[in-house]
């Protein structure tokens, strides 16, 4: 999800709207583990010293690659996936290992315990990215960008290949697959068809801009389009025009088979 508030109002927002659900986080009766600090957030939950060390790795990352914060993250530990549909507001978070909403991240613990260890700074970049471009995402950022540069700034220095970050996409390209166009926002609604494919899509989307203008014209591009809108960022970052960028990027989707 994207996030909406100013940083200085996530400093503040996010702690005071989550004060009546704090009970839904994990609290050991027994223990203060449930707090810790990085340079640039705080964890609740339990084991939290544990997502904090993660989360303090994967800070200076998004940081670099946004082109540098300050930037503020509330991550919270739910005890359980029913405390994090509450605490996020989404339900269909089968697949989802964590979400953020206005510069706080949930994660989802059931999904979470599955991640490997690069599969978790994966994540936590991925969000973080959501979190530090938030305020430069407006109604004219389409969600293929929003969760494109999430991806492409989640996957960076993974060691993960294109084949291995791309799998559902090249499954369905191999079967005859061929996207018209970007997809649209609603394709990414929770619990959509194909929806791992079409994430995939929007990285590949993204990391052909990074191809062409490197990760700050991906982040100018972004920018840009926040306000002046897709086709605006197209032309003035990329030099081109959306059809001629639209049928790059399907060639390049092709090419998966
Ligand atoms: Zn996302």
């Amino acid at each position: 999800m994207r996030g909406a508030v100013t940083v200085g109002l996530a400093l503040a927002g996010p702690l005071l709207a989550m004060a009546p659900l704090v009970g839904a986080v994990a609290r050991p009766a027994s223990s203060t583990a449930w707090l810790a600090t990085t340079d640039g957030g705080l964890v609740e939950g339990h084991d939290a010293a544990a997502y904090a060390r993660e989360l303090q790795r994967a800070e200076p990352a998004v940081a670099a690659a946004w082109g540098g914060g300050p930037f503020w993250t509330l991550l919270l530990v739910p005890s359980s996936s029913t405390a994090a549909a509450r605490l996020s507001g989404q339900q269909d978070q089968d697949d989802v290992a964590a979400v953020e909403t206005g510069g706080t991240v949930v994660v989802e613990p059931a999904a979470w315990a599955q991640l490997s260890p690069v599969g978790r700074q994966v994540t936590l970049r991925h969000e973080l990215t959501h979190v530090v471009s938030g305020p430069a995402t407006t109604a004219r950022t389409p969600t293929w960008l929003i969760e494109g540069l999430a991806d492409a700034v989640g996957f960076a220095g993974s060691g993960l290949s294109t084949a291995q970050a791309s799998a559902e996409l090249t499954t369905r390209v191999r079967a005859g697959f061929r996207p018209a166009a970007l997809p649209a926002d609603a394709a990414y609604a929770p619990g959509s068809a194909d929806l791992a494919a079409t994430y995939e899509e929007g990285w590949l989307a993204c990391r052909l801009i990074e191809a062409r203008v490197g990760v700050a014209g991906l982040v100018a591009a972004y920018r840009e389009t926040g306000v002046r809108g897709w086709p605006a960022a197209v032309r003035d970052v990329l030099h081109t025009t959306p059809a001629a960028f639209t049928a790059a990027w399907r060639a390049r989707v092709a090419a998966l088979a």
